[in-house]
């Protein structure tokens, strides 16, 4: 129900922003997502989908990617963080 050219890019904009921040949002970085989907619209959420993941980190043992929250690596077993950064 596209009516005119504006709302197009009206919505396509907010379709940009909207998936920039919940990417942001799954990276744990949210605020960042939502600063880069409302200045540079498709290119934040280019930009957010290349930086990198805070939420997980490489276990010290195994080498396998493990969620910060995690405090043991679900692969070995081992202890993987000393503290939540
Ligand atoms: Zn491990």
């Amino acid at each position: 129900m596209m009516e005119s050219p504006m709302l197009f890019w009206l919505t396509f904009y907010l379709l940009f922003f909207l998936a920039s921040s919940l990417v942001g949002y799954y990276k744990n970085q949210t605020v960042a997502g939502v600063l880069l989907g409302y200045v540079f619209g498709p290119i934040g959420l280019l930009l957010l989908l290349m930086s990198s993941d805070k939420r997980r980190g490489k276990c010290k043992h195994c080498g396998s990617m493990v969620d910060k929250h995690a405090y043991y690596c679900p692969k070995c077993k081992n202890k993987c963080f000393k503290q939540l950064i």
